[in-house]
C-alpha cells in the first residue's frame, strides 16, 4: 500500500496560476487568502489528511459503520479523528467569521476538502453535509436560529444532514410525503420516513442537526408545496446545549458498494407523535432554500471526484514503478522493465493525471466564481460571478464525478489482476467513486439542469460570454499549434451545440434532453482544456523568468498539451451525439431492447 501524499504543488500551482488566488485575496473580506498564508494552511491540512485520515481509509472500508440498538457506530478511530478535525478548526475553514469561521474563501475550502476526501472519503462526507446545513441556516435562518445552531455547526461540535429522499421521491423531490403539522410554541411536528440519509446517525458528535423537507397541510402539490425544517436529534436547551431527545431515529443503515465508513441511514421521524421541527425560511419555500445551497453542495461532490481521482492516480503511479513485466523498447538494464516503461501504461497514467488536473481546475474556477459572487465590491461583477457559478456547477458536478469513476477505473486497470483484488486499495477507490455521479442530483439531472436552466440564462449570453473568453486564449497558444487547433475546434463545436440546443429546447425538447449528457461532457472537456492551457502559459512565463522549478513547470506544459492534443479532440467528436436525431433514442421499444 502506498501512503497518501497531499498534492500540494499541484494545488498551489492551480490556485495561483489558474484560479488567480492573488487576485481573489485583494477582494474586501478575503485578505486572509494571501497565497503564502494559504500555502501554509494547505501544508497543515495535507499533514492532517495524510497523517490522521488516510491511515483510517482502508480499515474504515473493511469494518464499515454498524447499527447496534439504534446507535450507529463509526469504524474504529473515526470518533478520535473527528475530534482532532474539529479541535484543529478544520471544519470552520470555508465559513464567514461571524459564527466562528476563518474567513478564507470558498476556493481554499475546496482545496482543503479535496485533501480530506482524497485521504478518506467516508470520513469527509460528514463535514460535507454539515457544510450544507451551515449554508442553509446562514441564508434562511432567523437571528435566533443562527445564534443557536451556527456556532456549533461551524465549529463541527454538531454535524448536519440533508433529508430530501424518500422511497418514491428521488430525482423527483416534489413527490415527497413527509408531513409537518403545527406544534407547540411555534414549532412543528414532523412525521415521515427518509431514506439514504448520509451520516443521519453516528457517534462522532454530541448532536446532529437534520434539515428535513416536508409538506404542511394544504400546501400545493409538487416542489411548490415543500418547506424546510430544522429537526435536531437533541433539542437545544436554553443555554444552547443538547437537551431533550427528539422523536426521530435511525431504523436501519444500507449495505453499499462503497463508502462503507459513511452510514447511509433510513430515518424515521415522529413514531411517538411527531419530531419537533422549526421551519427554516418561508412556508413552501423549501426548494428555494435548497437551491441556495445547491451550488456549494454540488461543487463539494464534484471535488470528491477530483479527490478520488488524485488518490487513484497516486496509487497507480506507484504500482507502475514497482511492477515489472516484459521488456519495454529501449530498456537496457538486466531483467524486466517496470510497467511504467510501456507506452500503453504511460497513456493510462498520463490520462489519469491530465483528467485529474483538468477536473481540479474546473472545480477551483467554480469556487472562485462563488467567491466573486459573494465578495466583489461591484454589483455587476457579483452578478457575473453568480451567473458563472450557476453555469459551472452542473458541469463541475457532472464532469468531475464522471472523471472520478473513469480515473479510478483506469487505476484498477494499471494494476492488472491485482487491481481486482482488494488488498491493493485500487478496488476501494473504484467502489467509493461510483456513488459520486448518483447523489446530490444524478449526473443525468445535472445535464438537464445545464440544458434547461443554465444554457438559457440571459438568452444564452452567459454561455456565449464564457465561450468568447475561452476563444481569446487560442491565439496565445501559438507555441503549441496542435493544442491551439484542438481548443479552437472544441470551442467551435461547443458554440454550435449551444446555439442549436437552445433552439431545440423549444421545438424538440426530447431530442434536446437526449443530447444533454454529451453536451455536458463537451463543456467539461473544453473548459478543462482551456484552464490547463492557461496554466501552461503561466508555467512558460515562469520558466522564462527563471522563477520556480523548471522540471515541475515543464511537466505542467506537457500535461496540458497531452490533454489538449489527445483528450480534448473528443469534445468536437461529441457534437453529433449532442445534436443527434432524438427519434433514434426512442426507435427501439424498451420491451424489445432485451430481445
Ligand atoms: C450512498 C448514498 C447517499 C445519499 N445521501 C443522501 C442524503 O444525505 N440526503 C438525501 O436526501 N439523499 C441522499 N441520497 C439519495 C440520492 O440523492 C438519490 O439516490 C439520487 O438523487 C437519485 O434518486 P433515486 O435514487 O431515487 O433515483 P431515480 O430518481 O429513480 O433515478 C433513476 C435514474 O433515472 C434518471 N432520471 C430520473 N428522473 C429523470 C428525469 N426527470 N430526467 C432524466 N433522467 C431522470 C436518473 O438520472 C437515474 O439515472 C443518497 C444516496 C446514496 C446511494
Amino acid at each position: 500500500m502506498t501512503a497518501f501524499q497531499a498534492p500540494l504543488n499541484d494545488l498551489n500551482f492551480a490556485l495561483r496560476h489558474i484560479a488567480d488566488l492573488p487576485g481573489l485575496a485583494e477582494l474586501p473580506g478575503l485578505e486572509a487568502a494571501e497565497p503564502v498564508a494559504v500555502a501554509q494552511v494547505l501544508s497543515e491540512a495535507g499533514r492532517f489528511a495524510a497523517g490522521v485520515l488516510a491511515p483510517l481509509n482502508e480499515s474504515g472500508d473493511k469494518v464499515g459503520a454498524r447499527l447496534e440498538n439504534g446507535v450507529v457506530i463509526c469504524p474504529p478511530g473515526f470518533a478520535q479523528a473527528y475530534a482532532q478535525f474539529r479541535d484543529g478548526g478544520w471544519n470552520a475553514v470555508p465559513f464567514e467569521p461571524e459564527f466562528g469561521g476563518t474567513g478564507l474563501p470558498w476556493l481554499v475550502g475546496v482545496a482543503c476538502a479535496e485533501l480530506w476526501n482524497a485521504a478518506n472519503m467516508g470520513f469527509a462526507l460528514c463535514p460535507l453535509l454539515t457544510q450544507g446545513a451551515v449554508e442553509a441556516i446562514s441564508a434562511h435562518g432567523t437571528p435566533e436560529q443562527k445564534a443557536t445552531y451556527l456556532p456549533n455547526l461551524v465549529s463541527g461540535t454538531w454535524t448536519g444532514t440533508m433529508n430530501l429522499t424518500e422511497p418514491q421521491a428521488g430525482s423527483d423531490v416534489g413527490a415527497l410525503r413527509t408531513r409537518a403539522e403545527p406544534g407547540d410554541g411555534g414549532g412543528w411536528r414532523i412525521k415521515g420516513q427518509k431514506i439514504f440519509i448520509t451520516h443521519g446517525e453516528h457517534d462522532l458528535a454530541e448532536n446532529i442537526v437534520h434539515l428535513v423537507l416536508a409538506r404542511t397541510a394544504g400546501s400545493p402539490s409538487g416542489t411548490k408545496g415543500i418547506s424546510l425544517f430544522i429537526v435536531p436529534k437533541f433539542l437545544p436547551d436554553g443555554g444552547g446545549r443538547p437537551g431533550r431527545r427528539n422523536d426521530l431515529r435511525c431504523v436501519s443503515i444500507e449495505h453499499k458498494l462503497g463508502i462503507h465508513a459513511s452510514p447511509t441511514c433510513v430515518m424515521s421521524y415522529g413514531d411517538d407523535g411527531g419530531a419537533t421541527g422549526f421551519m427554516l425560511g418561508a412556508e413552501n419555500g423549501g426548494m428555494r432554500a435548497m437551491f441556495t445551497m445547491m451550488n456549494t453542495a454540488r461543487l463539494a461532490v464534484a471535488v470528491q471526484g477530483v479527490a478520488i481521482a488524485e488518490r487513484a492516480y497516486q496509487r497507480a503511479a506507484h504500482y507502475a514503478r514497482e511492477r515489472r513485466q516484459g521488456r519495454a523498447p529501449g530498456w537496457r538494464e538486466a531483467g524486466y522493465s517496470p510497467i511504467e516503461r510501456h507506452g500503453d501504461v504511460r497513456r493510462m497514467l498520463m490520462t489519469m493525471k491530465a483528467l485529474t488536473e483538468a477536473a481540479r481546475a474546473v472545480c477551483l474556477m467554480n469556487a472562485r466564481a462563488l467567491d466573486v459572487a459573494r465578495h466583489h465590491p461591484q454589483a455587476e461583477e457579483r452578478a457575473q460571478g453568480l451567473a458563472l457559478a450557476d453555469l459551472l456547477t452542473p458541469i463541475a458536478k457532472g464532469w468531475a464525478t464522471d472523471i472520478g469513476c473513469e480515473v479510478a477505473s483506469l487505476g484498477v486497470q494499471v494494476h492488472g489482476g491485482m487491481g481486482f483484488i482488494e488488498e491493493t486499495g485500487a478496488a476501494q477507490y473504484y467502489r467509493d467513486a461510483r456513488i459520486l455521479p448518483i447523489y446530490e442530483g444524478t449526473n443525468g439531472i445535472q445535464a438537464m439542469d445545464l440544458l434547461t436552466r443554465k444554457l438559457p440564462m440571459q438568452g444564452g449570453e452567459v454561455v456565449n460570454r464564457q465561450i468568447a473568453e475561452m476563444r481569446d486564449l487560442v491565439p496565445k497558444l501559438e507555441p503549441w499549434p496542435a493544442s491551439a487547433a484542438t481548443l479552437a475546434a472544441a470551442l467551435q463545436s461547443l458554440a454550435t451545440a449551444s446555439r442549436e440546443l437552445l433552439a431545440r429546447l423549444a421545438s424538440e425538447p426530447n431530442a434536446a434532453f437526449g443530447g444533454c449528457t454529451p453536451y455536458l461532457k463537451m463543456w467539461g472537456l473544453t473548459f478543462g482544456g482551456y484552464l490547463l492551457a492557461k496554466g501552461a502559459l503561466a508555467a512558460r512565463e515562469l520558466i522564462a523568468k527563471g522563477a520556480g522549478e523548471a522540471g515541475y513547470l515543464n511537466d505542467r506544459v506537457a500535461v496540458a498539451r497531452f490533454f489538449c492534443e489527445q483528450l480534448l479532440p473528443q469534445a468536437a467528436a461529441l457534437l453529433p451525439a449532442a445534436l443527434g436525431d432524438g427519434e433514434l433514442l426512442f426507435a427501439v421499444a424498451p420491451e424489445r431492447l432485451t430481445g
